[in-house]
């Protein structure tokens, strides 16, 4: 069975990037359960509403300064102006009318008592006994912050589908809000194929490697705040391969696994899709990365990332997270490059666009320019943790200093 999937191109033809990211967000399920959360619990979720104010904030004008509201009325122009201070106004209460000929002491975030139109700075006046005298000019509203300045009463200050940074979790509070509805937490069952593979803690027998790709996978899906159901290592055989999917599929709403897609006969992963559910082999024109395997079981979708752990981390960026954003309902789903200039030499043009580890610095005239890592091989994992971002290299393209060309940082890919 397939998918009937259009980015199942000509055998033998690799897909564009693009077309397969399009093709796979199409195919994204969105999440429709939301939960409500104290809003101090929210953050990197993506709202699942849209948040009115119902107040203005700030709900009164107030002073921006500490020092005396006073009405300009009573200022005199190129010359000494001289107020009885008649009351005090910490921030928290709220004054009497103005009088005029009067001042009111008033402190930064008290509001601006009735009458008065601007604030003077303390700074700017003499205090003598109950009086203050000044000669600075004073302009209407000096120093004073408007109601709603910031927001509106009725205003939709953030909207369906924002993911809530620190930011927007002090926003919903500076409107009075406590809870926010949010989208649940994808639920992502994953497991990695291989009998080579060993949990890091065991000693390594002779053929063995440490399973890097689960802690990988730990730690991207963590950063996306899914809620994660890990299988381990599940062995080269249809068997335990199936058995795997099984029962990850069941409570997941993604089942991602690494390894075991390609064609080999110690490759499980299709056949046991095929078997339970339906699968498209996508070859794209990418490296590292192809192949990725697509499908569903049930209403579970499922990505299978290739073995090799700088696909599976490069996949994941280009692929895996915009799709579980997608499935959010999350507006950031794909993330926007920096144009900057490569640092370096890329002679050699390859039929596949190629997303190089690489990462920022300043060169000499202070610009920011790329430079990637020396050894690009995908079974260089020390290249992703050297590397701060993707720096794209179009098909069939060389690279030489000097040349724009986009990077991606992992922090807007994956996070
Ligand atoms: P496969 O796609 O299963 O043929 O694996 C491709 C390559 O990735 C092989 O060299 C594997 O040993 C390696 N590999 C597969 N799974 C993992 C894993 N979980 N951690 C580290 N390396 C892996
Ligand atoms: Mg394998």
């Amino acid at each position: 069975m397939t998918c009937g999937c259009d980015a199942a191109a000509p055998k033998g033809s690799l897909i564009p990037y693009e077309d397969a990211l399009q093709q796979l967000l199409e195919r994204a399920l969105f999440i429709e359960e939301s939960e409500s959360l104290p809003v101090v619990e929210a953050l990197g979720r993506v709202l699942a509403e849209d948040i009115r104010s119902e107040i203005d904030v700030p709900p009164l004008a107030n002073s921006a300064m500490d020092g005396y509201a006073i009405r300009i009325a009573d200022v005199q122009p190129g010359g000494e102006t001289r107020l009885r201070v008649t009351q005090r106004i910490p921030a928290g209460e709220v004054g009497e009318a103005v009088e005029t000929g009067t001042a009111a002491r008033i402190f930064t975030g008290a509001p601006i008592p009735p009458n008065a139109d601007a604030v003077i700075m303390q700074e700017q006046v003499c205090v003598e006994g109950d009086e203050i005298v000044f000669s600075a000019e004073v302009a209407p509203g000096q120093n004073i912050r408007e109601a709603g300045e910031d927001i509106r009463a009725g205003q939709v200050i953030l909207g369906n589908g924002t993911r809530l940074r620190a930011q927007e979790l002090g926003l919903a509070a500076s409107v009075g809000r406590d809870r926010v509805t949010v989208c649940r937490r994808p639920r992502v069952g994953i497991f990695f194929t291989g009998d080579e593979l060993v949990e890091p803690g065991q000693p390594l027998a002779p053929g063995q490697i440490y399973d890097s790709n689960r802690y990988t996978l730990h730690g991207l899906l963590q950063s996306l705040g899914c809620e994660i159901i890990d299988l381990g290592i599940v062995g080269d055989t249809l068997g335990q391969t199936l058995e795997a999917l099984q029962k990850a599929s069941q409570r997941a709403d993604l089942v991602i696994t690494s390894g075991g897609v390609s064609v080999g006969e110690e490759d499980h992963v299709r056949a046991a899709l095929e078997q339970l559910g339906e699968l498209d082999m996508w070859r794209i024109r990418i490296k590292p990365g192809k192949p990725l395997a697509f499908g569903f079981v049930g209403d579970t979708a499922f990505l299978g990332l290739p073995g090799n752990p700088v696909s599976v981390f490069a996949t994941f960026c280009l692929f895996v997270a915009p799709f579980l954003k997608q499935m959010t309902g999350a507006n950031d789903v794909v993330a926007e490059p920096l144009q900057v200039r490569a640092a370096f030499d890329w002679p050699r043009p390859d039929s596949r666009r190629e997303f190089a580890r690489a990462r920022l610095r300043r060169d000499e005239e202070g610009q920011l320019v790329a430079e990637v890592y020396s050894n690009q091989s995908s079974g260089v994992l020390m290249s992703t943790s050297w590397a701060d971002g993707l720096v794209e290299i179009p098909e069939d393209s060389v690279v030489k200093p000097g040349d724009i060309i986009n990077y991606y940082a992992f922090r807007d890919l994956i996070a």
